[in-house]
């Protein structure tokens, strides 16, 4: 299969998973869809999207929603309750066929397996997902504050994992251009995970070679090279790991991933 991370930050999260039988999964919509098929037609020549799997209605998630659906109509979308009441009139225009979800919920599709997870952020019901595909198990999260206990185990033995990496602490709190406020929702446990518990996390989970992708990374509050130093540090010497960080929507996109 081929993971393309077309961008995933505050301004804006999709990611592509092709299959080698060339079927599509999205996971959210949050770029629009002239970012979207330039990637589809440059890189993985996709023309469908099989499955849509949106984690939750924040608008860095869904704001592209709209315009992608109405040109590769997905064939089924999975999502929340809370998620559609934010889109159900998109869904209606465009007669979209979709089935609510929920956390710790198990999905088999004839493509793959999947496990729901439950994030702990400010919008209700957030999700991540634990795919069982083509042989490899590949877990996503972001947008979480932080990471119960028991999904820390479900992720475990992942062979690709998604997981924010969103912000430096230091430069969080440094930061005088947003309200204090604004900084305790952002670091709070309805927030997004920083760099140091990014690794915190992984180090809980990675139990073999494994290939780490940094999400949701704040352009504002963190920096590349940092989320790469505190992988240094803290992961890449105990652990065999291929590390890649996730890029933003004005940005070029991650390269492609072979799994
Ligand atoms: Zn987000
Ligand atoms: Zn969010």
């Amino acid at each position: 299969m081929v993971i393309k991370v077309v961008s995933s930050s505050s301004k804006g999260n999709l990611t592509i998973i092709k299959l080698s039988n060339q079927k599509v999964i999205l996971i959210d919509c949050g770029v629009g869809i002239t970012k979207l098929k330039k990637e589809l037609n440059q890189s993985l020549n996709i023309q469908s999207i099989d499955y849509l799997f949106l984690t939750h209605g924040h608008q860095d998630h869904i704001q592209g929603l709209a315009s992608i659906v109405k040109k590769f109509p997905p064939k089924i979308v999975y999502l929340s309750n809370a998620t559609l009441n934010l889109v159900k009139d998109i869904f209606y225009d465009y007669q979209i066929n979709y089935q609510i979800i929920k956390r710790d919920q198990e999905l088999i599709t004839e493509d793959f397996s999947l496990l729901t997870i439950g994030a702990n952020h400010d919008f209700p019901q957030t999700m991540g997902f634990i795919f069982h595909i083509e042989g490899k198990k590949l877990s996503y999260l972001t947008d979480s504050g932080f990471v119960d206990y028991e999904y820390l185990e479900a992720m475990k033995d992942s062979d690709l994992i998604f997981l924010e990496a969103n912000h430096d602490e230091t430069m969080l709190n440094n930061d005088i251009s947003i309200s204090y406020p604004l900084k305790k929702r952002i670091s709070g446990p309805l927030g997004h995970l920083s760099n140091d518990s990014f690794c915190i996390v992984l180090d809980n989970i990675i139990t073999k070679p494994t290939i780490v992708i940094a999400m949701h990374i704040s352009q504002e509050r963190n920096q590349l090279k940092l989320v790469q130093d505190c992988f240094n540090r803290q992961i890449k010497r105990k652990y065999k790991v291929d590390l890649y960080l996730s890029t933003s929507v004005e940005f070029d996109s991650l390269k492609s991933i072979i799994l």
